[in-house]
């Protein structure tokens, strides 16, 4: 009898020990990367039928340069901040990408630039818009975190603190690239039509200008000492006008980091992303629903932002190193890099 109850109780014990073990409570999430890097060049219709082999090959090699420049960075233990901006810099020197030199032209024919950065650590950020003759917004937008009192700075004063900063200025004709200025005439030309009619706004938002290659460029990183930083950069959308500020330097909308959570960086129909609040909402969802990243870009690019007609995506990457390209168009110029040096460069969907 003692026996028996000796082996029923046993029995008991180990059957605890086992639930214990594996409840999911007590499941913490695996730290997958020490340190990481994921980037985007902008989303749109980008088809392969579309595409040279030399512009692809074009895209694909400047992608590659600019995730290992951060990537590099990261490994030797510099921070997430100074990945960020040494990436998304060497994107905006390239004339192929819609930000920094490349910009897409305003209706006025000048190039207007937006940028912004969010620290996860601190959630500190700074933001500026509409400048045209600062080198790089992405330096500037973490300047004005570092160096103002403010979040968001725009146009002329922008200009000037950056002056004062010792930034790199530049001449507004130093954007100008002869492909940009050719979309916007071939736009302007398209839609002198319909204006003509009167029909001011399908004319702004004229269903090729949604469908263009923004090319806006974004940059998420996670450094070793588990520091989120987010950054984009963007001249906006071909023949913007009235002083049209797209999400790209909307804290939320384009760019967002908490080191409790995930960065993202977002491209695409800014009006739609600022009205979704999309980066935050990933942010979100993970802080108070639980859900992984993967869950909360997917919910926020394929059901929220799709179900109100937003057209973009997002790169995103969360504090334990996971990574998520989310987009709802044909294709996003995109690249990501973990801690094993695994490099990842895509465009289109699959
Ligand atoms: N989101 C940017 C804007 O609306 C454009 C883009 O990402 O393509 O200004």
């Amino acid at each position: 009898m003692n026996k028996l109850f000796f082996i029923v109780a046993m029995v008991l014990i180990s059957f605890g020990c086992k639930t214990n073990e594996t409840s999911p409570e007590k499941e913490k999430p695996k730290k997958i990367n020490d340190f990481a890097i994921i980037i985007h060049g902008g989303a749109g219709t980008i088809l392969k039928k579309n595409m040279s082999d030399e512009k692809e090959a074009a895209y694909i090699a400047k992608l590659e340069e600019a995730i290992k420049t951060g990537h590099t960075i990261l490994k030797n233990g510099g921070t997430s901040t100074e990945a960020v901006k040494k990436t998304i810099q060497v994107m905006e020197e390239s004339p192929l990408f819609n930000a920094g030199k490349g910009a897409v032209f305003t209706h006025e024919e000048t190039n207007e630039l937006d940028a912004s950065f969010m620290d996860g650590e601190t959630l500190n950020a700074g933001a500026v818009a509409g400048v045209t003759n600062v080198k790089s917004p992405i330096e500037l937008a973490i300047k004005i975190m570092t160096d103002s009192d403010h979040v968001m700075l725009s146009g002329k004063g922008a200009s000037i603190f950056a002056k004062e900063k010792g930034l790199d200025m530049v001449d507004p004709s130093y954007f100008y690239t002869e492909r940009r200025f050719q979309s916007l005439q071939r736009i302007k030309n398209r839609n002198k039509t319909e204006l003509d009619s009167n029909d001011k706004n399908a004319a702004f938002y004229d269903a090729d200008i949604k469908n263009s290659k923004f090319g806006t460029v974004g940059c998420v990183a996670l450094d070793k000492d588990g520091n989120i930083a987010a950054g984009t950069s963007t001249g906006g959308m071909t023949n913007k006008r009235w002083g049209r500020i797209g999400d790209a330097p909307i804290i939320g909308s384009g760019t967002y980091a908490n080191n409790l959570t995930c960065g993202v960086s977002s491209t695409g129909w800014g009006e739609y992303f600022i009205r979704n609040q999309v980066a935050y909402d990933i942010s979100a969802q993970m802080e108070y629903q639980q859900k992984t990243l993967k869950e909360a870009t997917s919910d926020v690019i394929q059901n929220k932002l799709t179900k109100l007609g937003g057209t973009g995506g997002v790169v995103a990457l969360d504090k334990n190193g996971n990574m998520s390209f989310e987009f709802n168009t044909a294709g996003m110029y995109r690249a990501s890099m973990n801690d094993k040096s695994e490099l990842i460069v895509k465009i289109y969907k699959e």
